[in-house]
C-alpha cells in the first residue's frame, strides 16, 4: 500500500486529489490537507469585491465530496513539511506520513515587504474570497464619498490578470452607479510595458489592454516600485531601464486595491534543496522535486523563474489550465511509481486565459505559456464576460462532482489542439484518465 499526501485543497489540489484517485491500486490510500473544510473559486473574487457575487455562491464545502470520492481529509494546517521523515507535521504535533507527496499550497501573499501594503494596513486584497469582502465593504462605504481610486501591482507580483481586471470592473461599476466622473483612476505596475502580464505579452495584449485603459480613462505607471503606501497616498517610483529612479508619483486615493508579491508558504520555507530562497519549490520538468524525489509540486507554489530582465521585478503566472497541466502530468508520473514505472509525463503549461471586463474582455492562448510560442492569440469582446460566467459554473460544478477532467472538456480540448501533457517518449501512447 502507498500514501499519497496532497498538501493545500485549493484549485491544484482539490483537482490533483480527483485525479490521483483515477490511479491508484486497490490498497493505496489519497489524503488530502486542507486550511480548512471549503474550496473557494479565486476567479471570481473581483466580482465579489463589487458585489456581483456573494461569497457563498464560489465556495464549496468538500468534506462530502472526499467522503464519498473516498479520500481522506483533514482540515486543519499542516505546521511543516518534513522531507527526510518523508511526513507533514501537523500543529498538533501528529505526523502524516507519506510516500508520495504532493504540494499544492498556493502562495503566501506578502503584504508585509512593503510598508502600508494589504487588508490589515491601507489597501484592498482580492487574493482570497474573505478579502474580497473586506473589499466590497470599503468599496461602498467610498461610493458614498468618491475620490481618486489607485488599482494594480506591487514589484515582485506574479499574478497581473486579477489587476487589469479588477481595474476595468470597478470601472464598470462606477459608470453603472453614475458616479464614474468622480473618480480620477490610476493603475500601478511594475511591467514594463501595460500588457506584459509577466509573459512578455501575448498577441498583441501590450495594444489591447492600453486602449482599453485609454477607453476607460484610466492613466497608468509602468515600472513602478512602490515605496510606502499611507492611509491616503502611495508614494511610487517609476524606474528607467538602467535601473535609476525616473520619477517620483505621490498619488493620492480614496480606494486602493494591489496585488501582493507572492511567496512560499511558511510550512515549506527554508527547506534545503525543497525551495529556492523566495519559498517556491524546485521542480523538474516531471513535476518532481530534483533533491527528494518522493515530493512533487503543483500551482503558484511551484518555483519558476521569471521570462527575462525588468527594471522592476516581475514574476511569471501560474494560471488555471496551466495548473491543470500540472496536476494531469503529476496524477500520471506518481501512478507510473506505483506500476513500479519511471515518471514520463511532462505538462505543457499552455496557459488559456479569460481576462473579465465587467461589459467585456480579453481571451488569450499562449501555447506553451512561455516564449517563443506555437500560438500566441488574444482577442477581446463582449464574449469574454459570458464566457467567464459560463466558466465559473462549469468549474465549480466539476468540484462539487469530483471530476478533474469530464470526458466532454477532454473532447474539446482536443479538438482545439490545446493538450495537458506532452505525449510521453518512446512512442507510448498517453494514458486515459477515467475522468
Ligand atoms: C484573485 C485571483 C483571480 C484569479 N483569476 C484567475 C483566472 O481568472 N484565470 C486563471 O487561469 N487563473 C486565475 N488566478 C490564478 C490561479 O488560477 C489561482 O491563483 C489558483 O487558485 C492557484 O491555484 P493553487 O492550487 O496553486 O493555489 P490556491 O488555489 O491558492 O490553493 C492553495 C491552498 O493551499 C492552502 N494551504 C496553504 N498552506 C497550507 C498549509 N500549511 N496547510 C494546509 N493548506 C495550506 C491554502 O489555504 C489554499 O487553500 C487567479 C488568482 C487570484 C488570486
Amino acid at each position: 500500500m502507498a500514501e499519497i499526501v496532497v498538501l493545500g485543497a485549493g484549485l491544484g489540489g482539490t483537482l490533483m486529489a480527483y485525479e490521483m484517485s483515477d490511479q491508484l491500486r486497490p490498497d493505496d490510500r489519497i489524503t488530502l490537507i486542507g486550511n480548512g473544510p471549503t474550496y473557494q473559486f479565486y476567479p471570481s473574487n473581483p466580482w465579489v469585491a463589487v458585489g456581483w457575487r456573494e461569497r457563498k455562491e464560489i465556495e464549496v464545502d468538500l468534506t462530502g465530496i472526499m467522503r464519498k470520492k473516498n479520500i481522506r481529509f483533514l482540515t486543519s494546517a499542516a505546521a511543516r513539511v518534513d522531507p527526510q521523515g518523508k511526513a507533514v507535521m501537523m500543529q498538533d504535533g501528529t505526523a502524516i506520513p507519506y510516500d508520495y507527496l504532493v504540494i499544492a499550497t498556493g502562495p503566501e501573499l506578502a503584504f508585509d515587504e512593503i510598508p502600508g501594503l494589504g487588508p490589515s494596513a491601507y489597501t484592498q486584497s482580492i487574493c482570497e474570497t474573505g478579502h474580497a469582502e473586506a473589499a466590497f465593504a470599503a468599496f461602498e462605504a467610498f461610493c458614498k464619498a468618491p475620490g481618486p481610486i489607485v488599482l494594480g501591482a506591487a514589484q515582485g507580483v506574479s499574478c497581473f490578470g486579477p489587476a487589469y481586471e479588477f481595474a476595468f470592473i470597478i470601472d464598470t461599476e462606477l459608470r453603472r452607479r453614475k458616479i464614474r466622473d468622480q473618480v480620477p483612476m490610476t493603475f500601478v505596475t511594475p511591467e514594463p510595458y501595460i500588457g506584459h502580464l509577466g509573459l512578455d505579452g501575448v498577441g498583441d495584449t501590450k495594444s489591447l489592454m492600453e486602449s482599453e485603459l485609454r477607453n476607460r480613462h484610466i492613466k497608468w505607471i509602468t515600472n513602478a516600485r512602490i515605496k510606502t503606501v499611507h492611509a491616503d497616498r502611495m508614494d511610487v517610483e517609476e524606474v528607467a531601464d538602467d535601473g535609476s529612479v525616473k520619477a517620483a508619483h505621490d498619488l493620492p486615493f480614496r480606494y486602493s486595491m494591489m496585488m501582493p508579491p507572492f511567496r512560499g508558504v511558511p510550512a515549506v520555507s527554508g527547506i534545503e534543496g525543497l525551495v529556492n530562497p523566495r519559498g517556491f519549490i524546485l521542480a523538474d520538468s516531471y513535476q518532481r522535486n530534483p533533491n527528494f524525489p518522493d515530493v512533487f509540486s503543483i500551482g503558484v507554489c511551484v518555483a519558476i523563474p521569471p521570462i527575462g530582465e525588468t527594471p522592476v521585478p516581475v514574476g511569471v503566472p501560474k494560471t488555471g489550465f496551466m495548473i491543470e497541466s500540472m496536476v494531469t502530468a503529476t496524477a500520471h508520473n506518481i501512478g507510473a511509481l506505483l506500476r513500479g514505472q519511471e515518471p514520463d509525463i511532462k505538462p505543457t503549461w499552455n496557459a488559456i486565459c479569460l481576462a473579465d471586463f465587467g461589459d467585456g474582455g480579453v481571451a488569450f492562448v499562449a501555447q506553451p505559456q512561455l516564449p517563443p510560442r506555437n500560438v500566441n492569440w488574444a482577442a477581446e469582446g463582449k464574449w469574454v464576460h459570458l464566457a467567464k460566467v459560463g466558466f465559473e459554473k462549469y468549474f465549480l460544478r466539476k468540484i462539487k462532482a469530483g471530476t478533474s477532467e469530464p470526458f466532454y472538456e477532454r473532447y474539446l480540448l482536443k479538438q482545439l489542439k490545446i493538450p495537458k501533457i506532452h505525449h510521453p517518449k518512446h512512442g507510448a501512447k498517453t494514458p486515459q484518465k477515467a475522468g
